[in-house]
């Protein structure tokens, strides 16, 4: 098989592919289990400067292989992996072979690739576990890479869910020198508050309010007023969910400066992914 899923990942070679999953992808095996066979493994999807095209940072999506299954996006095992409470040591793999991955390809890549920034997603339970810190500090020595260019995303849930546990490991993780990024803002209960008393270096508008800048004017709105307070903030504002020409030009005229999805690139192997896009 080779081509789109239907799940939007532009992969080659066999794959089996699951549409539906009504079984728990974890019953008779572990996230341990999984990752000493190999069965793990990372897309990377481009986050591109709006400005002048260009490759800005690749978000690291997991997948995973599963022998009975096929290949498994993150919404049919990330939930069943955080109620067996294997979701950190997931996040954990997914951090080392991220930074490895990355890393080689940024040192192959010469001056194009060297100012581009790894975003991976770490979860609420993972950053609530001590030791997210050493973990990333050791995958990034191991790596090579500069903390500067791991932008760390924590679901904007964890605002809502969890203000008071997380303000202290993310604060840790920034003056590790990571940069920490707000995922999917708007999807969750974020308020004015959580946005004035987390801080963060960067946030991601959800794409169902990129989705209705065309359309909705009080999406174009919110996404307007999401680009201005990160402008003033200092904060760098992706949108997300970003597929055909007129949201790209909608978001430009707003004046968000970098943006992610299907028009630029599917999830794809990081080999597969060019440094320039049509701006
Ligand atoms: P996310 O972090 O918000 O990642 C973006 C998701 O939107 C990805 O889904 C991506 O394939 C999809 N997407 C990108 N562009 C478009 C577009 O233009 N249109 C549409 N409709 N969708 C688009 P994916 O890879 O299935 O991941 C789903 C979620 O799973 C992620 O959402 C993230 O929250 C979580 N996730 C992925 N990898 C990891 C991981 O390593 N650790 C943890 N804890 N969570 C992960
Ligand atoms: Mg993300
Ligand atoms: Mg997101
Ligand atoms: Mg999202």
């Amino acid at each position: 098989y080779t081509g789109k899923r239907d799940g939007g990942d532009q992969v080659t070679g066999p794959v089996l592919v699951t549409t539906a999953v009504d079984a728990d992808p974890l019953v008779g095996t572990s996230v341990g289990e999984a990752v000493a066979r190999g069965e793990f493994q990372l897309l990377y999807q481009p986050i591109v400067r709006l400005a002048d095209g260009r490759l800005g940072s690749v978000e690291a999506l997991v997948r995973w292989q599963h022998p009975r299954l096929g290949l498994l996006t993150p919404d049919t095992f990330l939930a069943s992996a955080a109620r067996a409470g294997q979701l950190s040591e997931l996040d954990d793999w997914v951090l080392r072979a991220a930074t490895r991955e990355f890393a080689a390809w940024q040192r192959a890549g010469g001056p194009e690739a060297a100012d581009v920034a790894l975003n991976v997603n770490v979860s609420t339970d993972r950053l609530l576990t001590p030791g997210l810190g050493a973990v990333l500090v050791e995958a990034t020595r191991a790596a090579g890479l500069d903390p500067a260019l791991v932008r760390v995303e924590v679901p904007e849930s964890l605002l809502v869910d969890q203000l008071h546990a997380a303000t202290e490991p993310l604060e840790e993780l920034r003056a590790a020198g990571y940069k920490v990024t707000f995922d999917d803002v708007g999807a969750g209960g974020t308020s004015l508050r959580h946005l004035r008393e987390v801080r963060a270096d960067g946030l991601k508008i959800d794409r169902s309010y990129v989705q209705g800048i065309l359309t909705d004017d009080r999406d174009r709105a919110l996404v307007q007023l999401l680009v201005d307070f990160a402008e003033g903030a200092g904060l760098v504002v992706t949108a997300e969910g970003v597929e055909t020409d007129e949201h790209r030009e909608a978001l430009r005229a707003i004046g968000c400066r970098y943006a992610q999805g299907w028009l630029f690139s599917r999830p794809s192997a990081l080999s597969e992914l060019r440094t320039r896009f049509p701006s």
